[in-house]
C-alpha cells in the first residue's frame, strides 16, 4: 500500500483516486472544489488542504490537472510540490499539457533528485471510471518501474513511450489523428446524404473496408449504426469538442516547434475552433458534423 497525494479530482481524476481507494492505496486528494473533496472522501480518501501538504507526505503524486499552467503551479509554483516533496516521492503527471512544460517540469524534478513521470491518459471518463485507460509514459525506466503497479489499478494499457515529454507527445499525436479521422468519417457522412445512400449502408460497407477506423466503428458521428457513440444522445460529452481543440492545439504548437509539416492537423484545428465558437464546445467532439453539414 502507498500513500498517494491526489490533485485534480475533477472529471477523471476523481474515479482514478477511487480506484486506487478501491486496490488498498492510502489517498490524500486536493481539489479547489470542495464538492469535489467531499466526494473523495466518501469514497474513503483522506482530504487535505494545499499541495505541499500531500506532496511532503505521500510516496506518490498524481496531478490530473486542466492544463499546463496549472501543472506549472503546482510543480513549480513557490509552494508547490518540487519545493517540498519528500526525497523518493515519484511524481506522475496525468494531465494533456504541453511537450515543453512537460520536459522543464520534469528536468526540475530531476534537479532535486525526484523521479517524474509525464502519463497522459486515453479512454475518457468512461476509461477512468471502469480502471481500464490507456498511460502514455514518458520519463526513466526507473521511474516506469515503480510507477507500473499504480498506473495498472488506474488503466489496461500502459505503455512506455520513452524518454520525459515522450508520453505527451504520444497523447498529442493520437489525438490528432483522432481529430482529422472525426471530421473525415463527417464529410463522407454528410456527401453520402447528398448522393442519397444511407448513413447505415456506408456504415456497413465502410466499417468492413479500407475507410475503417475508430470514429467509423465506435464512435459514428451518425445516429443508429453505433447505438453506444454520443451521436445517439444528441452528441452529449464523452469528450467535448473544447477538449479536442485544446488538444488540437498542443500538437500546432508542438508542430511550429518541432518544424513537422501537419496541414491536415492545422486545418482540423481550425475547424475545431470554428466549431467551438458557434456556441457547441461543451459538446462531444463527434458533433462536429453537425458544423460539417453547415
Ligand atoms: P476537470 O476540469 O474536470 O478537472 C480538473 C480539476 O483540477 C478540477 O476539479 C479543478 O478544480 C482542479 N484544479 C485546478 N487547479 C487546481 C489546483 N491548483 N489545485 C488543485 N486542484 C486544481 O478536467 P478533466 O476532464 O478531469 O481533465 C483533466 C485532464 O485530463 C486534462 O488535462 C484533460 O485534457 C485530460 N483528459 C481528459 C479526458 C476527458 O475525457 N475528460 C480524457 C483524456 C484526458
Amino acid at each position: 500500500m502507498s500513500r498517494i497525494g491526489f490533485i485534480g479530482l475533477g472529471n477523471m481524476g476523481l474515479p482514478m483516486a477511487q480506484n486506487l481507494i478501491k486496490a488498498g492505496h492510502q489517498v490524500e486528494g486536493v481539489d479547489l472544489n470542495p464538492a469535489l473533496t467531499d466526494k473523495l472522501k466518501a469514497a474513503g480518501g483522506t482530504v487535505v488542504d494545499f499541495a505541499k501538504v500531500a506532496a511532503a507526505r505521500a510516496d506518490v503524486v498524481i496531478t490530473m490537472l486542466p492544463a499546463g499552467k496549472h501543472v506549472r503551479d503546482v510543480y513549480l509554483g513557490a509552494n508547490g510540490i518540487i519545493e517540498n516533496a519528500n526525497a523518493g516521492t515519484l511524481l506522475i503527471d496525468c494531465s494533456t499539457i504541453d511537450v515543453e512544460t512537460a520536459r522543464e517540469v520534469a528536468s526540475a524534478a530531476e534537479a532535486r533528485g525526484l523521479m517524474m513521470l509525464d502519463a497522459p491518459v486515453s479512454g475518457g471518463v468512461g476509461g477512468a471510471t471502469a480502471g481500464t485507460l490507456t498511460f502514455m509514459v514518458g520519463g526513466s525506466a526507473q521511474a516506469f518501474t515503480r510507477a507500473q503497479s499504480i498506473l495498472e489499478k488506474m488503466g489496461k494499457t500502459i505503455v512506455h513511450a520513452g524518454g520525459a515529454g515522450t508520453g505527451q507527445a504520444a497523447k498529442i499525436c493520437n489525438n490528432m489523428i483522432l481529430g482529422i479521422s472525426m471530421i473525415a468519417v463527417s464529410e463522407a457522412f454528410v456527401l453520402a446524404e447528398k448522393l442519397g445512400l444511407d448513413h447505415q449502408k456506408l456504415f456497413d460497407i465502410s466499417s468492413k473496408s479500407s475507410g475503417q477506423c475508430w470514429s467509423m466503428t465506435t464512435y459514428c458521428p451518425v445516429p443508429g449504426p453505433v447505438p453506444t457513440s454520443p451521436a445517439n444522445r444528441d452528441y452529449q460529452a464523452g469528450f467535448t469538442a473544447d477538449m479536442m481543440l485544446k488538444d488540437l492545439r498542443l500538437a500546432q504548437e508542438a508542430a511550429k516547434a518541432a518544424g513537422a509539416v501537419t496541414s491536415l492537423g492545422a486545418n482540423a484545428e481550425r475547424i475545431y475552433s470554428s466549431y467551438a465558437a458557434s456556441g457547441e464546445g461543451g459538446c462531444d467532439f463527434s458533433g462536429i458534423i453537425r458544423y460539417v453539414r453547415g
